[in-house]
């Protein structure tokens, strides 16, 4: 069994749970849309993990922290056409097009499919969104009909996924205007955030990366149903960094470290997207930060204990129900994120022959 070292009682991740809860529903959804940043919450680099987020003072635990925007978000689920899941299409909604509560609410939803019938994933929760989605929708239309269900019989759900979150990222630039996102916040925003995210060839196996040069030929040249003007290799890199910092989206929070109660599970994914400042979150198995979409598709971050000045805020890359040993969390992280993780909790949970073993674990490198 875990040493207790890092165990918190459920009554205390219970208070936590409702802590953020009550952080997302007390957030006013602008219809701008802008991210929003704790004044405490800076950005610097490490010499070894690269960038990082900082507390610049001390911060209270139950603190709202970040909600970020996503620059693309695909929706994940098994049956699209008839699940309550789909998100609106219109980035700058992405609300679920039926949801419990739609019905009480003062905006009516009713699910407005493209008039090109490209895939039953995309659908809007009425005219107006679909009608407001139209030129960055319009880019990825034509790679979806045409690509869509064969890359889905071929390759399966998970590569269709990437490949349509690296298209909508593509679509997110190319109606993006120049100059409109210049860097008057503390962190960068738009295509030149998604541009310094971390990732590239080197951090994955050769064979992952051949594999996904293979899909980006075949796949994801420029051309005219996807005119990203982009060479392949600069759309392989943007692949590796995409894989190395979406997010999945999932209904419940992430982050809560409960060894007695795996009931805290986050639940079922149903969507991915790539956000540009909280991608900066480094991961830690004890994390400081709680993260939870709220119902647009932003990424909201909560303190889940006090942090003091100059103290690193982490995120939990994984379900911390799911996966609890220290070998199965470090074998999730190497092989979905490629690092392995020195977190106080992981060096903490080391034997001393562990300590050696794991020294060896990141040259295994390409066969996997
Ligand atoms: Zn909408
Ligand atoms: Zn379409
Ligand atoms: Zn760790």
């Amino acid at each position: 069994m875990q040493s207790p070292t890092a165990t918190t009682t459920t009554a205390a991740a219970e208070q936590r749970l409702h802590i953020t809860t009550d952080h997302l529903t007390n957030v006013t959804i602008n219809t701008s849309q802008e991210p929003w940043l704790h004044a405490y919450l800076s950005q610097s680099t490490h010499p070894i993990k690269g960038r990082q987020l900082v507390a610049s003072h001390p911060i209270a635990k139950g603190e709202l922290l970040l909600i970020d925007t996503p620059y693309a978000v695909i929706p994940v689920v098994d049956d699209p056409a008839s699940s309550p899941d789909v998100l609106c299409s219109n980035s700058k909604c992405n609300r679920k097009i039926i949801s419990a509560s739609a019905s009480a609410s003062t905006e009516p939803r009713t699910r407005t499919s493209c008039p090109s019938n490209c895939v039953p994933d995309v659908a809007w929760c009425n005219e107006a969104c679909r009608a407001a989605d139209q030129a960055r929708h319009g880019f990825e239309c034509t790679w979806l009909k045409k690509y869509a269900a064969s890359i889905r019989s071929k390759w399966g759900e998970y590569d269709f996924g990437m490949l349509w979150l690296i298209v909508r990222i593509l679509a997110t630039r190319s109606v993006e205007e120049v100059g409109s996102l210049e860097s008057t916040q503390r962190f960068k925003a738009g295509w030149s955030a998604i541009e310094s995210l971390c990732g590239s060839p080197e951090t994955w196996a050769h064979s992952q990366v051949r594999e996904w040069s293979t899909l980006v030929k075949k796949y994801m040249r420029t051309s005219e149903s996807l005119p990203h003007g982009m060479s392949a290799d600069d759309v392989l890199a943007l692949i590796c960094r995409e894989e190395a910092n979406s997010f999945g989206l999932y209904p419940r929070e992430t982050g809560i470290l409960s060894l007695s109660d795996t009931s805290l599970d986050r639940g079922e994914q149903f969507a991915a997207a790539v956000y540009p400042r909280a991608a900066i979150a480094n991961h830690s198995c004890s994390p400081n930060i709680i993260h939870k979409p709220d119902n647009n598709g932003r990424m909201v971050f909560v303190s889940s204990r006090d942090i003091q000045a100059g103290e690193e805020c982490c995120i939990s890359y994984f379900d911390l129900t799911e996966f609890v040993e220290l070998s199965a969390r470090r074998e999730h992280l190497q092989k979905s994120f490629r690092f392995l993780c020195k977190c106080e909790r992981c060096l903490g949970e080391e034997t001393p022959e562990e300590d050696n073993s794991w020294d060896a674990f990141p040259a295994m490198d390409d066969d996997e």
